[in-house]
């Protein structure tokens, strides 16, 4: 860690924009990040109130802060206040880091991408061929769907407690892989079959930590089960995966890489995974 790093009339503004926010681990996160690399950056949470996000977004502008990034309620409405919008993150109708580009701000969806490259690099799958289950059709759901259709997965099924949110989400997710919207009472098949199953509920997520999004006696010796959740850092599902046989990956790395690919976006340097993690962890203890 650089022990010269300190704030002057020079530093760079960072943020996260969302409603709530102080529960938010992103300004431990990146803030440590642009220490560990020696940066003159600052990164503070704001909280955004609906209603507010035009003015705080123009803020963005007035203030020259170099990027920000947007969680919830936010993530859909923004796209109307950007100048312009990658690819990647049209796709899934959501963005979660701006970058201001002298002035014109772009938005991307750090999200999906940022859940499988913790997904690979954690468990080593390869994803091209492989049959998914997920379970869940929110907002989450739809950016972990797009990059893994992106990477190849042959088959996604999508099973979702309102069976017609999966059903919807299917229909999209049918212009990049075969995908197929079911109950979450209809699992059991595609369980059965599946490489990879992914948890993109809220279900398990701490104070509720002894629920799980499915009959676990369902899930086979040998594939990856992986939860969005990151609080706590492993649910009772893949506590109970684990038991099974099943390789595990938590939502914590979703997290981490979610906010370095922002920070390789903003600054065009490799992000100190291991500092930002670490740092992560550590709060999680306190
Ligand atoms: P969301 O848009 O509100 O969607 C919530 C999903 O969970 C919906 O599919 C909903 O089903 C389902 N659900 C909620 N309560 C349920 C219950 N009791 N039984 C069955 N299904 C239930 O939320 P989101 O933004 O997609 O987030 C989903 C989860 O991912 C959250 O736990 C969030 O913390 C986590 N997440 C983690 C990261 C990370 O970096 N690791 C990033 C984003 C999100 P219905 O459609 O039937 O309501």
């Amino acid at each position: 860690m650089d022990s010269n790093w300190s704030l002057d009339s020079h530093t760079i503004l960072y943020g996260v924009f969302g409603d709530p926010i102080r529960h938010s681990k992103s300004p431990i996160m990146l803030n440590r990040a642009f220490r560990e690399v020696g940066l003159n950056a600052a990164y503070g949470a704001f909280h955004i109130l609906p209603g507010t996000l035009k003015e705080a977004v123009n803020g963005i502008r007035a203030l020259g802060f170099r990027g920000v990034n947007v969680t919830i309620p936010h993530k859909v409405e923004l796209m109307e206040y950007l100048d312009e919008i990658d690819e990647g993150a049209r796709q899934i109708g959501a963005v979660n880091t701006i970058v201001n580009e002298k002035g014109r701000l772009i938005g991307y969806n750090t999200d999906g991408i940022g859940y499988v490259r913790s997904l690979k690099e954690e468990t080593g799958i390869d994803l091209a061929g492989k049959r998914v289950l997920m379970l869940g059709a929110g907002g989450a759901a739809r950016g972990v769907g797009y990059a893994l259709a992106k990477e190849g997965a042959a088959r996604i099924t999508i099973a979702n407690r309102t069976k017609e949110r999966a059903e919807e989400l299917a229909e999209y997710m049918a212009r990049f892989t075969e995908a197929e919207g079911i109950g979450l009472e209809q699992v059991a098949q595609a369980a059965s079959e599946a490489d990879l199953i992914v948890n993109n509920t809220s279900v398990g997520m701490h104070p509720n930590v002894d629920e799980v999004p499915m009959d676990t006696a369902l899930i086979r010796e040998g594939i990856v089960v992986s939860d969005l959740v990151y609080n706590p850092l492993v649910t009772k599902f893949l506590r109970e995966a684990q038991q099974r046989g099943a390789a595990i990956h938590s939502g914590l790395g979703m997290f981490i890489y979610q906010g370095a690919y922002a920070f390789e976006y903003w600054t065009g340097l490799p992000a100190p995974i291991q500092a930002m993690r670490e740092v992560v962890e550590q709060s999680f203890n306190e």
